[in-house]
């Protein structure tokens, strides 16, 4: 089986996990993969204090390992920021680049507006991070999505179209090892997932994208409260070639499952 034609299934942890719980998680993943003849790839993003413990517990498995966010310059005077060539150095092969939380763009939340701020990518950054993503040899996983609001005014296509385009347009690296996950926003950690045809549809515009920039390659994937129950009817679209999980994925059987359906 060619790679393009496996499904990628992204477990995204979050700020979750001690050293101790991440070493169990990904061991009891990667084994239980290894007994099972999955077709799907596989690839988890701790966050960042954990990839060491992950990448030695993955260690000669087929199991990936990814990060969830990385900074744009390569090193230099920039607190608390992680470029790409560290996180290649840690063994990372993947990268999501502009998770809706990292752009302040919550589908539940209790934050006070006032320090919604503190997520600030913007398209602008989140195109930089991509770039740099791709210089550093990293796969990225780019998430688009709209929030409710955008849904409820009809401008569902208008904003991933233009997400993907901002990341896209006067791209000058190679980006046809790239994934796509659209994320509706509101779906995300809600226990809303979309229903498969609408996900379907606008995997399908996103597809249209990035043919029109030569990158029929690239995966599209689907992410926002995927579960076991509910991944088999997402998995029967042929133009869903993946998930980006959050929650289940930090859970072994719910997550091994999802793979299953894959
Ligand atoms: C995510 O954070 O990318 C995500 C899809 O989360 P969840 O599965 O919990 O909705």
């Amino acid at each position: 089986m060619r790679e393009a034609d496996a499904r990628l299934v992204v477990g995204n942890w979050k700020m979750n996990l001690t050293q101790a719980e991440a070493r169990h998680l990904a061991a009891a993943v990667a084994t239980a993969l290894r007994a099972q003849s999955a077709n799907a790839e596989v690839a988890l993003c701790p966050a960042f204090p954990l990839l060491g413990v992950v990448r030695e517990a993955l260690r000669g498995t087929n199991v990936l390992l990814g990060a969830q966010d990385l900074f744009w310059e390569e090193h230099g005077a920039f607190t608390g920021k992680v470029s790409g060539a560290m996180l290649r150095d840690a063994g990372c092969e993947y990268c999501i680049v502009g998770h809706s939380e990292c752009r302040g763009r919550f589908g539940r939340s209790s934050y006070d507006p006032q320090t919604l701020g503190f997520f600030s990518d913007t398209d602008e950054t989140v195109r930089r991070k991509f770039a740099a993503a791709l210089q550093a040899g990293l796969r990225p996983i780019l998430c688009v999505g709209e929030t409710a609001e955008e849904r409820a005014q009809g401008m569902a296509d208008e904003v991933v179209e233009a997400q993907v385009n901002g990341v896209l347009l006067g791209l000058r690296e190679d980006a046809s090892r790239c994934a796509v996950a659209y994320e509706p926003v509101w779906a995300i950690g809600t226990g809303d997932v979309c229903d498969p045809d609408e996900a379907e549809r606008m995997a399908a515009l996103i597809r249209d994208v990035l043919e029109r920039r030569r990158l029929q390659s690239a995966r599209v994937l689907y992410g926002g409260s995927v579960t076991p129950d509910n991944a088999p009817a997402l998995f029967a679209k042929p133009g869903i070639q993946g998930a980006l999980v959050g929650g289940a994925s930090l859970k072994v059987e719910q997550f091994l499952n999802i793979v299953k359906a894959a």
